[in-house]
């Protein structure tokens, strides 16, 4: 089975009417969507999340950011997913992301910017079951995935 993502357009991309220009963003790189839930995440699933930054000064601010207004969390499949949709993202923060990253092109701020991904295969599968039960995740075959993996010849 090819790498898992969990990704999540925030409270601002959702309020900023970015979500479809996020989602053709992975469409087009050629990822295949698995499972999505349009959500109010609450505080409690927003502390279970950031679990890692719970020592962090920033993790207040961040859970009423995440709790304040619906989230579209979704999981993304494809080879390799985890590392390129960090690239694809950009920096943390908008003002310092890359021109031609989602965050780059999209956001300018510190706090909101717009995505979040997962960072690892361990953060990945532990986010992944913070918002999904194993029969949430939709199994079927992407049929084009030939003409974008290429056929092994
Ligand atoms: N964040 C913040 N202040 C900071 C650092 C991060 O508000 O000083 C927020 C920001 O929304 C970020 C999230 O907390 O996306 C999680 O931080 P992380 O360092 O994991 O960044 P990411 O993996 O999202 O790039
Ligand atoms: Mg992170």
């Amino acid at each position: 089975m090819a790498e898992r993502t969990l990704i999540i357009i925030k409270p601002d991309g959702i309020q900023r009417l970015l979500a479809g220009r996020i989602i053709s963003r992975l469409e087009e790189r050629g990822f295949k969507l698995v499972a999505a839930k349009f959500t109010h995440i609450s505080e409690e699933l927003a502390k279970k999340l950031y679990k890692v930054h719970s020592d962090k000064p920033f993790l207040k601010g961040l859970v009423k950011f995440i709790s304040s207004s619906p989230s579209l969390v979704m999981v993304w499949e494809a080879d390799g997913i985890i590392e390129i949709v960090r690239k694809m993202m950009g920096a943390t923060f908008g003002c310092e992301a890359e021109a031609g990253t989602i965050r780059g092109d999209l956001s300018c701020g510190k706090r909101y910017n717009l995505i979040h991904g997962s960072d690892s295969p361990e953060s990945a599968r532990y986010e992944i079951s913070v918002f999904f039960g194993p029969d949430e995740i939709v199994d079927y075959e992407l049929t084009n995935a030939h003409w974008i993996y290429g056929v092994n010849d």
